[in-house]
Parts: C-alpha cells; structure tokens; sequence
C-alpha cells in the first residue's frame, strides 16, 4: 500500500487485450471505462462491444494531500508511445528555405554546411525541443540517431537536456567517416576517423548507459 501521489479520474484507461492493471500501478482510479483493445477506435464504434463498464481499485492506499488529481472524462489514459526514429539535431534547421524542396541529396549538401556550425549549445536545445514536441504528442521515449559530430560531448549535451524535462532516451552515437574527399557528402569538418569514434563511443557508454533495471 501506498498514497496515491497522482489520481486520475473518468478516463478512458487503454489496455493491451489481456493485460491487467498492475496492482503496484500507483494510480486510482475510479469509474473508469476501460477499452480493452489498445488501437482500436475508442470513440468510433469499432471497439464498443469489447469496452466494458469497470470499478476497479488498485491495491494502492488513499491519495496524498496535495495529490494531483486530473478529472479525464472523455480522454484517454494510455501508455507512453515510443519514437524509434529521430535526429533531434535537425528541428533546427527543418524550415530553411533553400533546402525544403530539394532531393534528399540537394537536402543534405545544402544543410550540412549548416550543421558543421552545431555546438553543445545548439544540440541541447534542439534535444530539448525535440523532447518537448513528443510528450505533447503522447511519446514518452525516444531513440536519437545523432550523427554529425562537428565538436566534442554532444552526446552528452543530449543527455543533459533529456534529463532536465523529464524524458526516456536511447542515446546513439552515430558516426560518419567519409567527406567529400573521400567520395562521401559530408564536409570534412563533420567526420572523424575511427579511432576517435570508438573511443567516445566506450567513453559515453562508461559515462552514461543505464545498468539493466531489476524487476
Ligand atoms: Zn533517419
């Protein structure tokens, strides 16, 4: 038992098709009508004859003074979405005119110019950002592939930025190795040689990668 520190009342609770509330939820919830098929349309008929009238409790104590109490009629309550895709680096420059309408390739020889500029400064806030946009969409968690490293600890400036707003991240340090004098797209001032890359790679994953979390 415990006090209840957030209580969530009259939502919509979106459940995988056989899973339970976890008794350890930490949430209560009370009159909840819950959609037992997660992805199907809560609203639009398709899931009514599965969506069930529920009471249920968690074995959880009453709520705390001072709990956050969110009244949700008609919202939905649902896990955390995951983004397994992004390159958070590049909100800053997606509405630069001279590359919007241009090939993939038009699109990278313009902007990497543009991103041979990137900073610890620029990376945190773009991170920051990004982070920001996906908890407004539902996204709880996100993987980044960072690739461009013009200077070093950028990675760890996303780190930084991740963990002042609250967010789940897969860090991927990206490399490229190749710049237009070696036949690739990128400047010269973009790539780094392996050694380099190998080297912060071990370095960031000493630095930062999470133990596994026991259950
Ligand atoms: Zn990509």
């Amino acid at each position: 038992m415990f006090a209840v520190e957030t209580l969530i009342t009259n939502a919509y609770l979106v459940l995988e098709a056989s899973s339970e509330v976890p008794p350890d939820a930490g949430l209560e919830m009370t009159q909840v009508q819950a959609a037992h098929d997660a992805g199907r349309e809560i609203d639009g008929g398709g899931s009514r004859s599965t969506r069930t009238r529920a009471q249920r409790r968690c074995r959880c104590g009453p709520a705390a003074a001072g709990a956050a109490h969110s009244r949700c009629a008609g919202q939905a309550d649902h896990p955390g979405l995951i983004n397994t895709h992004h390159h958070m680096y590049q909100n800053l420059t997606r509405a630069y005119a001279p590359a919007v309408n241009g090939s993939l390739f038009q699109w990278l020889t313009t902007l990497y110019p543009k991103w041979a500029a990137l900073d610890q400064e620029s990376v945190y806030f773009s991170t920051y950002i990004a982070a920001a946009e996906l908890i407004r969409g539902g996204c709880t968690t996100s993987s980044d592939h960072m690739y461009v490293h013009p200077q070093p600890r950028l990675i760890d400036a996303q780190i930084r930025a991740v963990e002042e707003i609250g967010f789940r991240f897969m860090a991927n340090r990206g490399s490229m190795t190749r710049s237009v004098e070696d036949g690739g797209l990128p400047p010269a001032s973009v790539v780094q040689d392996e050694e380099t890359i190998l080297e912060d790679s071990e370095r960031l994953i000493a630095a930062w990668h999470d133990p596994p979390r026991e259950r």
